[in-house]
């Protein structure tokens, strides 16, 4: 078992910013668990199987392989063999991933596979279910949050910077959305484990997040 570094909180909280720069100083390998989700969002959509029929998720899923690569320090996701890192990023997938990622089937898949690749290396694993579910002796975990509102400006920023055309308000309220899905779906809700520390990063730096989340592995 390696050293695991469990990273949970809502869309948006900055966990895979600071989950990156958290692995580089600490030379350990940064596993994104929502890009496995949204790699199997995007075979969903691509396969047109209607987010409402739970048959229809369990079978699909059955036929997406998702596998992490690592190339120059960067997580590749590969769906069925193909590189889909540069179209998992939109709103669709995003939206798409938090409905099929309520799934059980989904799930039982894609933690088997991230308790995998934690029991193989020194991880920094960042999620909704981390803590409480895939990793539950993680070694260090913590919740990072943030408000709606900071949290959905962000986004904005990032989608913006990326070209492509968004609204602050439609962000927000998908966000709302989405964290509601997460926090009220049955299996594996978002929540912060009892053992973790809460980080609400609204009024910090990555700089400053970052250096608290190292203090803490001391
Ligand atoms: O973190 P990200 O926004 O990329 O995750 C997309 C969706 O995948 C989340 O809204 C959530 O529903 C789901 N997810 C999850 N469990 C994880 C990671 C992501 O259910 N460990």
């Amino acid at each position: 078992m390696g050293f695991n570094i469990a990273i949970d909180g809502p869309a948006g909280a900055g966990k895979s910013t600071i989950a990156k720069k958290v692995a580089k100083e600490k030379g350990y390998i940064y596993v994104d668990t929502g890009a496995m989700y949204r790699a199997m969002a995007l075979y969903l959509i691509r396969n047109k199987i209607d987010p409402n029929d739970e048959n229809a998720i369990s079978a699909g899923c059955r036929s997406a392989d998702i596998t992490l690569q690592y190339e120059r320090g960067e997580q590749i996701v590969l769906l069925n063999g193909e590189n889909v890192s540069g179209l998992i990023r939109t709103e669709e997938v995003g939206n798409m991933a938090s409905v099929s990622s309520a799934n059980k089937d989904v799930r039982t898949k894609l933690v088997e596979l991230q308790q995998k690749l934690a029991a193989d290396a020194d991880v920094v694993m960042d999620g909704r279910d981390i803590g409480t579910c895939v990793l539950p002796d993680a070694d260090v975990k913590v919740y990072l949050t943030a408000s709606a509102r900071e949290r959905a400006g962000r986004r904005y920023k990032q989608l913006k910077a990326k070209g492509q055309d968004c609204d602050l308000d439609t962000i927000e309220k998908d966000i709302i959305e989405r964290d509601h899905r997460d926090m009220t779906r049955e299996i594996s809700p978002l929540k912060q484990a009892e053992d973790a520390v809460l980080i609400d990063s609204s009024d910090l730096t990555i700089g400053q997040v970052v250096r608290a989340i190292l203090d803490l592995c001391k």
